[in-house]
Parts: structure tokens; C-alpha cells; sequence
């Protein structure tokens, strides 16, 4: 199976697939999983969020399915992908990803469903392969759920290696800030002007940064406003973010934000404007829920022990355990993922393959 997995591998990192730009991954993908045997159908998620292709999903067996997900999309830079495999390892050829994220969660369900067929025909199981997940999970938050059966669904889509299994993810509230000054002639009339750069900067520092507790960070990362420097500037905008694994950390925290912004800024003759929106909700999956226990079965069936772990980060788990659908995300093995430093064994994508198989013999 080694020598098929890497040049699968190869094969679908070297399609050019930034996410929006998914059309020729998605027909690659839907080929593959008609050889396998499975029923594929594309939904119509692409038009509703600007990308040239939908979500891909696939079905086979009869029963009570589970899902096997992964995302087909990728980060910039993610053209022109050389991978390199030099002692057992993956990476790219140091100027793009190498899109292990998540190009290893599409091989192993590919490469396992095989597996998995060569022994009997395949039982019950849905595959979703996700487009857009790196841009705010839009292809799984426009996926068309009435076409799913599962009760549950394993995301392979994590870093950590074959074995990490992630049954909590946070939830996170997004915030936009507008502040308004008064523009004047920064050396003609400066008394009459309000500063909104001042106003800003002295908000800013009043909002915690990083870790507010041991669930929880927060961060203001985008500013931008001014025009020239002889006018007292009247008009600033910032971005930030609030994360907790305990959801109404989440809320208390953006509402905190929002009166300490509205407030500070009036104390200084500026005027705040605060938008607030729900990214994703958060989730805790129980260890002794269904999803989880078959997880730890079909791991200890190939000889690996779960690992249990929470995350700070979101992923298409989040959205599919907002639609009502049990979800797990697990570690593929790739390290380094968004950066051109990024790679992956060999051993991690096989390892993921025969995972998938095992998956699909326990219940
Ligand atoms: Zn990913």
C-alpha cells in the first residue's frame, strides 16, 4: 500500500487547489471514489460561496453510515506543489505548502476504502470532501446536510500524529471595531480634533491579549487607519477574536469587550461602533459517546493508543457538530502545516489508511 498512498499523495498535492479554486481537485476525487464504488454527487455549495466547485459527497453500504471527511482545498502558496521524499518523509521543495493539510486526510480515506473493499464490499459510510475550509469553513457551513444520513463523522484534519483524537474545540466570537474621531488640521487647529488613533490605541490597551485563562485567548489583529500625518485622524478600524472551550466565556468576554471599547473611547471624545458575530460554536465530545468509543477501538485494533486533545483551532468538526452531526477530528501526522516548512512521514499517511479501514470494520 506505501508505494500507492505516496503516489496518490503526490498526484493530488500536485493539482492546484487554493481555496475557490477547487474544480479540478473535486472531478480528480469524484473519479476516484466512482472507481472505488461508491455514489458521488457534488452539492451546491460552490456558487453559494464563490469557489468554482461544491462540497463532494459520496456514499456506499447499507445501514447506519458514518462520515469520513477531510478538506480538498489549501493555504497560499499553494501552486506549482514539487513534493520531495527523502528518507521517509514529505515535504514540499521549500517555496509552497506541501498541502499534507489536508491532502493526508484525502489519501487515507481514499487509500482506505480500498483496503477496506478488497475484503468485503463496503459497509455503510459517507464521504465528504470539503472545499473552502481554509477560508472560514464556508464549504462545510454551506454544505447541504439534508443529503447526509450520519449520525457521526471522523474529520481527518488535525496535526499530531495517528492517534491524536480531538473531542473539543472552542467557541469563537469574532469583533470589528469602528472608531470615530474628529479630522482638524493637525497643526493649524489640533484642539479641535479627536484623535481616533489615540482613542484606539488607548482601547486596545485595555483588552487583554493571549491567554485570559486556561480555555480562553483573545487578540486584536488587524488595524488599519490615517491618511497623512498633518491630519488628526478621524477614523480607525480594528479586528479581533475571543476563543474559549467554555462557550459562555465566549459570550461574558464579548460583551465585556464591547462596553469597555464604547466606554474608553467616549472617555476620549471618540465614538466606538462594536460588531460582534459568532465565527463557529464550540464543542466537547463525551468519551464514552459512540463517536468516541469506536475511534479508540479501530486505533487500538492497529496497535495505537488515543490520545485525547482539545484544540484552540476550528475545522469543518465545528460546523457539522452545530448541525446536529457527532464529529471527531484526527491527527494525519502532517507537522508544520500553513507554512512552507511544512511535511509529513510516510509511516503517518499509511498509518491514517489503515485507520480508515479499521473504522469501517468495528462498530
Ligand atoms: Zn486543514
Amino acid at each position: 500500500m506505501e508505494k500507492a498512498v505516496i503516489d496518490e499523495f503526490v498526484e493530488l498535492v500536485s493539482i492546484d487547489a487554493e481555496s475557490g479554486n477547487e474544480a479540478e481537485i473535486v472531478s480528480v476525487v469524484m473519479g476516484k471514489l466512482r472507481d472505488i464504488g461508491l455514489d458521488v454527487e457534488m452539492d451546491g455549495a460552490g456558487s453559494k460561496l464563490g469557489s468554482n466547485a461544491g462540497n463532494v459527497i459520496a456514499r456506499a453500504g447499507e445501514g447506519d453510515p458514518i462520515i469520513l471527511c477531510a478538506h480538498l482545498d489549501r493555504v497560499k502558496p499553494g501552486k506549482g506543489i514539487k513534493p520531495v521524499i527523502e528518507n521517509g518523509i514529505i515535504k514540499s521543495s521549500g517555496d509552497t505548502i506541501l498541502a499534507a493539510d489536508d491532502i493526508s486526510g484525502v489519501v487515507a480515506i481514499l487509500a482506505g476504502l480500498r483496503e477496506a473493499k478488497k475484503h468485503r464490499s463496503l459497509p455503510a459510510v459517507e464521504v465528504v470532501f470539503t472545499v473552502s475550509e481554509e477560508t472560514r469553513l464556508s464549504g462545510s457551513r454551506h454544505l447541504d446536510y439534508s443529503r447526509l444520513l450520519s449520525k457521526m463523522a471522523y474529520i481527518f484534519d488535525a496535526s499530531g500524529p495517528v492517534g491524536t483524537v480531538v473531542t473539543s474545540s472552542p467557541t469563537h466570537v469574532g469583533f470589528d471595531v469602528h472608531v470615530v474621531g474628529q479630522a482638524a488640521h493637525a497643526a493649524v487647529n489640533p484642539q479641535d480634533g479627536v484623535s481616533a488613533i489615540q482613542a484606539a490605541a488607548i482601547v486596545i490597551s485595555k483588552l487583554p491579549f493571549g491567554w485570559v485563562d486556561d480555555h480562553t485567548t483573545t487578540n486584536v489583529g488587524v488595524l488599519s487607519g490615517g491618511d497623512a500625518t498633518n491630519i488628526v485622524c478621524d477614523n480607525v478600524r480594528f479586528k479581533g477574536e475571543i476563543r474559549s472551550l467554555v462557550a459562555s466565556r465566549a459570550s461574558e468576554l464579548a460583551n465585556e469587550f464591547t462596553g469597555t471599547i464604547v466606554c474608553e473611547a467616549e472617555a476620549r471624545g471618540a465614538k466606538a461602533e462594536v460588531t460582534t458575530a459568532m465565527e463557529y460554536s464550540g464543542y466537547t465530545i463525551d468519551r464514552n459517546a459512540p463517536v468516541a468509543r469506536r475511534i479508540v477501538e479501530a486505533l487500538r485494533k492497529i496497535g495505537i493508543t488515543a490520545t485525547f486533545e482539545s484544540t484552540m483551532g476550528g475545522s469543518d468538526g465545528n460546523i457539522f457538530n452545530a448541525n446536529g452531526i457527532s464529529s471527531i477530528v484526527l491527527g494525519t501526522g502532517c507537522q508544520l502545516v500553513h507554512s512552507t516548512r511544512e511535511f509529513i512521514p510516510v509511516s503517518e499517511l499509511v498509518a491514517s489508511a489503515r485507520l480508515v479501514e479499521s473504522l469501517l470494520s468495528v462498530s
